[in-house]
């Protein structure tokens, strides 16, 4: 008998219909034998009306009352999908994250998942329940609901796999796979059979929303196989799991982007020594995370000083950069929120020169111009105007030789 966790994103949970068909799938797995949990997601658009209804009531919501809200999408599927389990004949139990609990810390709308207690699972698995845990929810020490941020359930499934040491961990989709880069794009993108840890890790962090980065950390750190699939049919999946011989054969594996961040450039900045200590600490102190940062080379004493933030902090960000600007007397802030990262990955590029240059030189063809620059060991991004976001990944993509063959 083996311990299979299965996670349904909002498509899968979409409509009654669609609960029904999660519904037999997980009866089938449960009648081969195995034991099951299965976490949820909200019905599909179901946490933007809440973040949107939040939004209508005021500019920047209070964070603790913004998760007691986001979380109810979760709730409602939870239920649903035990109720269905139920009608058909199996004992099943629906989970909110505080009733397990699943201990998180207190960095509202981005919690991090601290602990899992197995206990009562474990009891109701052993009784032949199929546990129904609503995703992307938790509960801080202090007794307030958390949320992990968008896309967070898949790293509650994660996590409850590995905290519940499950021999199997599958995300079922909208997708059958992880593909080289996002399938409603580009139409030949190929589905890769296995992805790296790393690499996959730089694609949700650039963008590819089909994992929540935080879920593959966890993968990564406690050796969860993640198998991504679909819903809507059985055909297999994408592999994530440690990077093997054959992975590095592959120069660029992938191509992300994301539309989801801004730019804001605090110009004329006095070049000497502290100042971007100045500048960064107060939005880390507000748990900003800022991504590309450019300085340009001093001039007279002064440079500029460029970077991105999340587009859902840019309104935070914005406030806190233009006090700190008046502080270092700088001469003024501008900002561009039409703006897009595209970035190519692959662990291949670890061995290998001339890929970034490719990369320029494919998106000069297309006359894009490069905004900014950034790269690590296994990928390179570029932000770029937002308008050719969709032509970059196309030509990019065909550029590096990922399409699907026979396509
Ligand atoms: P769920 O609601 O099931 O969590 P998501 O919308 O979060 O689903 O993630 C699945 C979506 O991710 C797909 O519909 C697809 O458009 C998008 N996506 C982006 N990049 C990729 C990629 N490289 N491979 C597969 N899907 C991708
Ligand atoms: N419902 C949440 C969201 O839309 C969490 C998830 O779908 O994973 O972001
Ligand atoms: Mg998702």
């Amino acid at each position: 008998m083996a311990l299979v966790v299965q996670k349904y994103g909002g498509t899968s949970m979409g409509t009654v219909e669609r609960i029904k068909n999660v519904a037999k799938r997980v009866i089938k797995t449960y009648e081969e034998g195995n034991q099951m949990i299965v976490v949820v997601s909200a019905m599909s658009g179901e946490t933007n009306k809440l973040v949107a209804l939040a939004n209508e009531m005021c500019e920047i919501p209070g964070e603790r009352e913004y998760d007691v809200m986001v979380s109810t999408g979760e709730q409602v599927a939870i239920s649903l999908l035990a109720m269905g389990l139920q009608s058909m004949g199996y004992k099943a139990k629906s989970y909110c994250g505080f009733q397990i609990p699943i201990i998180t810390d207190s960095s509202f709308s981005k919690a991090r998942i601290e602990s899992i207690d197995d206990k009562k699972i474990r009891e109701d698995l052993k009784n032949g329940v199929i546990v129904v845990v609503a995703g992307f929810q938790g509960i801080d020490r202090e007794g307030n609901i958390t949320t992990l941020g968008r896309g967070g359930s898949d790293t509650s499934a994660v996590a409850v796999a590995a905290a519940l040491k499950a021999d199997v961990c599958e995300i079922y989709t909208d997708v059958d796979g992880v593909y080289t880069t996002d399938p409603r794009i580009v139409a030949d993108a190929s589905k890769m059979e296995k992805v790296s840890y790393d690499e996959m890790l730089e694609m949700a962090s650039l963008g590819s929303k089909v994992l929540q980065i935080r879920s593959v950390e966890f993968a990564k750190k406690y050796g969860v196989v993640i198998h991504v699939r679909s819903s809507f049919n059985d055909n297999p999946g994408t592999l994530v799991m440690k990077e093997d011989a054959d992975m590095e054969t592959v120069l660029v594996s992938g191509i992300s982007f994301s539309k989801d961040e801004a730019k804001v450039s605090v110009q004329r900045v006095p070049d000497k020594p502290g100042i971007a200590a100045q500048l960064f600490m107060p939005l880390s102190a507000a748990n900003i995370s800022v991504d590309m940062i450019i300085q340009n080379v001093s001039h007279e004493g002064y440079t500029d000083l460029t970077f991105t933030v999340p587009k859902a902090d840019f309104k935070k960000a914005l406030k806190i950069v233009q006090e700190s600007a008046a502080q270092i007397a700088a001469a003024g802030v501008v900002t561009d929120e039409n703006i897009a990262k595209v970035s190519i990955v692959g662990v291949g590029m670890r061995s290998h020169s001339g890929i970034a240059s490719k990369m320029f030189q494919t998106l000069s063809q297309e006359g894009i111009n490069i905004q900014m620059i950034s790269t690590s060991e296994i990928k390179v991004s570029c932000v770029i105007d937002a308008k050719y976001t969709e032509l970059a990944v196309r030509v990019l993509h065909e550029a590096f030789g990922l399409a699907r063959k026979g396509a």
